[in-house]
């Protein structure tokens, strides 16, 4: 089961309130240097933000922030991504120290109507992933209502998260509500036929996501690392490097219990060496030679996937095609990307991680229904699991 939309922070009158704002500030930067490489996270907690400025509340914002596990780590202080969100909002957003001691209690005191104050990485502190009790009524003390806003952290059960939302009216943010709104929509309230695509490196990953999907959807169109153990389930050519005993056992059940519903590539790009400049080459699944590496979907695959993509009413996609990093092996994605995004009658939802990248790398975000900010929390929430930060909020 989804779950259902909690109270949102719409529903809510935050005028004069301190309101603590979990965001999903977990930005990628450029290699070397304290720069953002891409502020898409931070853009796009601006409409609760402003939201709550409109009405003269004390916004409180805390953040994790890569994996300093409990310790201070230089590198990943929260300041490269003040100075941004102090130029997206035209406001000076106050350092507010911490993220545990009387920094941030001192700021958040001080803090004017409309003003916003930014907490340092919350996983300085080691009691954020331990989700101590401690450590959340802290977090608690520095508000009056508690906002969750960050989608790509709502599979974690942390203070932040989960334990802070105890002790204060817990509602989600903007950002949260159309995440919840759109995958929730994409998975049960479909219009038929439903097509989704599952790539990505490991069928083992993609388990559940697969079965869920399965129950839900007309046709399921395998693509990816994965693809090598649906071929050897198949008996179809050599078997793949990388693919164990069990992941065989696991597609074959998969294809067992899909009814014909499952669809595997009928040719592949293969490469003797997992690396970005191995010679590729290209073969009907059935010639693969064992040990070989399936890189990424042949080009038979892509027009047939198209070709179901483009009759679809409803399209869910998660993980790669192939090693879209890699220009030899990112054909597969790009056309699965196009036919996608070509498909503009379609409720298309998109799960985050390296699937939304590729898709923002190709210029095709706008054509998109919904391309999820949440990597870990929409592939959890497409395998039909309870997300904590979301149980967490109160109910409607
Ligand atoms: P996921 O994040 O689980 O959707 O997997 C996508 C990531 O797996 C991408 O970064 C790919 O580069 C990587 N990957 C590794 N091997 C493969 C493969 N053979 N096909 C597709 N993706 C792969």
């Amino acid at each position: 089961m989804a779950q259902a939309i909690p109270v949102t922070v719409r529903d809510i009158d935050a005028r004069g309130k301190r309101v603590l704002v979990r965001v999903d500030f977990n930005v990628p930067m450029k290699p070397g240097v304290l720069e953002i490489s891409d502020d898409s996270r931070v853009r796009a907690a601006l409409p609760t933000i402003e939201l709550l400025r409109g009405q003269g509340a004390r916004v409180v914002l805390c953040s994790h922030f890569g994996r300093p596990r409990g310790k201070v780590a230089e590198e990943l202080r929260m300041e490269p991504v003040r100075g941004c969100l102090s130029g997206l909002t035209g406001t000076d957003v106050v350092d507010a120290g911490g993220p545990s001691g009387p920094g941030p209690a001192s700021a958040a005191a001080s803090l004017a109507p409309g003003g916003v104050a930014l907490l340092e990485n919350l996983r300085f502190d080691p009691r954020e992933e331990a989700n101590d009790a401690g450590f959340s009524r802290e977090l608690a003390s520095l508000a009056d209502v508690y906002v969750n806003d960050a989608f790509g952290a709502a599979h974690r059960a942390h203070a932040s998260t989960v334990g802070v939302a105890a002790h204060l009216p817990a509602v989600a943010g903007l950002l949260m509500a159309r995440e919840l709104e759109m995958l929730g929509a994409a998975l049960e309230s479909l219009a038929h036929p439903a097509v989704a695509i599952i790539g990505g490196a490991k069928v083992s990953d993609k388990i559940s996501v697969l079965s869920n999907l399965l129950d839900r959807v007309d046709r399921v169109l395998v693509g990816g690392g994965m693809a090598g153990a649906f071929l050897a389930a198949q008996e179809r050519g050599g078997r793949a490097a990388g693919v164990e005993d069990t992941d065989v056992a696991v597609a074959r059940e998969l294809l067992d219990s899909a009814g014909g519903r499952l669809a595997v590539p009928c040719d592949v790009v293969t490469a003797d060496r997992f690396a970005a400049d191995a010679r590729a080459e290209t073969l009907p699944a059935g010639e693969v030679a064992a040990g070989a590496f399936v890189l990424d979907i042949g080009p038979e695959t892509r027009r047939a996937y198209a070709a179901e993509i483009a009759r679809a009413h409803t399209i869910i996609w998660n993980g790669t095609l192939g090693v879209f990093e890699w220009p030899a092996f990112a054909a597969g994605t790009v056309a699965v990307a196009e036919a996608v995004a070509g498909n503009e009658a379609a409720t298309s939802v998109v799960g985050g991680g390296s699937t939304a990248e590729a898709v923002r790398a190709l210029g095709l975000r706008e054509r998109i229904t919904h391309v999820s900010t949440g990597g870990g929390a929409s592939l959890e929430f497409l395998e039909g699991k309870t997300l904590p930060g979301v149980a967490a909020l109160d109910e409607r």
